[in-house]
């Protein structure tokens, strides 16, 4: 994604195609501040678009769009204290597991993980369950015990397994 953008940020000598001008043009890069409110948070929040050198319409230029989208989510989450897809990450590669088991252990869903990393907000709850998890040793053991029959045996014994010994590192 970053590497994209800086290609459209450095390539400014690049052309990319104006549907007014019905042709390749120059463009620039401006920032723009802008407000939104999602579930009742007021937001504010950088955008970046490109603006054609001829006639000065925007530009659309789905690497952006995406970046920008990216960026009110980020900051939404931010604000909510909702957890975010990096942390979200941090936790599969910590105890060694995998979104389906995670989603198991955490609700009936097993599509659950698959769907936070693909954007979707997470719930207040399962936000605030899913930060536990992360920080919590005892708290993510109770958790994938009390869940254990929705798994195998042998994921859930690797994970308690894995659980024991971060316990033993700290
Ligand atoms: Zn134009």
């Amino acid at each position: 994604m970053h590497n994209i953008l800086f290609k459209y940020k450095k390539g400014r000598r690049i052309n990319i195609f104006c549907p007014e001008c019905r042709k390749e043009v120059k463009y620039q890069i401006e920032n723009l501040v802008e407000n939104k409110t999602v579930h009742g948070l007021k937001l504010e929040y950088t955008t970046e678009r490109a603006y054609c050198n001829d006639c000065n319409e925007e530009i659309y230029i789905s690497e952006l769009h995406d970046h920008n989208i990216q960026k009110i989510d980020d900051t939404y989450r931010e604000k909510a204290g909702i957890i975010k897809v990096p942390k979200l990450k941090e936790i599969l590669k910590q105890y060694n597991t995998d979104k389906r088991q995670l989603s198991l252990i955490l609700c009936n869903d097993e599509k659950t993980l698959t769907r936070y990393m693909d954007g979707d907000i997470p719930s207040k709850s399962n936000s605030k369950t899913l930060k536990k998890i992360k920080e919590d040793y005892k708290f993510i053991k109770q958790l994938a015990e009390k869940n254990r029959h929705k798994v195998t045996d042998d994921a859930i014994n690797n994970l308690i397994k894995d659980i024991k010994s971060l316990q033993q590192k700290n």
